[in-house]
C-alpha cells in the first residue's frame, strides 16, 4: 500500500542547507508574484547553482531559504517545484528523522490524488 507523507508545514525543509534550483518559467511566476522584472527578481534573490549551469533561491545568512519569513513561506502559493515535491516525489535516506511529514497508508487511487493536490503533478 503506498504511502504520502502529510506535510505539518514545520518549515525544516525550509532550513536546511542545500539548493532549490529554478526553471525559467520558475523565475518568471515567482518574479510576477514578487512584482518585480525577472533581471531584478534574479539580482536580488537567486545565485549560480554549484555546477554553475543554473540558478537557484539565495539563502540567508543563517542558511534559511530567502523567503522563510517566520514559520512562513512567502511565496507560498507559486513556490518552486522542488518545494511541492518534497518529499512525496523525492527525499532522501532517513528524512523522516527531520521532516515532521506525518506517513499515511492509502490506497493507490487516494495516493494519486494526495500527490496531484500537493505537488500539481501525478505521481
Ligand atoms: S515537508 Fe516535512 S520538513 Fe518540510 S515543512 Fe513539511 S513536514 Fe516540515
Amino acid at each position: 500500500m503506498p504511502i504520502f507523507y502529510e506535510c505539518q508545514r514545520c518549515t525544516a525543509c525550509c532550513r536546511w542547507p542545500g539548493q532549490v534550483r529554478l526553471s525559467d518559467e520558475e523565475i518568471a511566476r515567482l518574479a510576477r508574484y514578487k512584482e518585480v522584472s525577472e533581471f531584478d527578481f534574479i539580482q536580488q534573490f537567486t545565485r549560480l547553482t554549484s555546477d554553475r549551469t543554473g540558478l537557484a533561491l539565495k539563502d540567508k545568512e543563517n542558511g534559511e531559504c530567502i523567503f522563510l519569513e517566520g514559520e512562513n513561506c512567502a511565496v507560498q502559493s507559486v513556490k518552486p517545484q522542488q518545494c511541492r515535491d518534497f518529499p512525496n516525489l523525492w527525499n532522501f535516506p532517513g528524512f523522516e528523522k527531520v521532516c515532521h511529514a506525518i506517513p499515511r497508508d492509502v490506497s493507490a487511487e487516494d495516493y494519486r490524488a494526495a500527490v496531484l493536490k500537493a505537488t500539481g503533478r501525478l505521481p
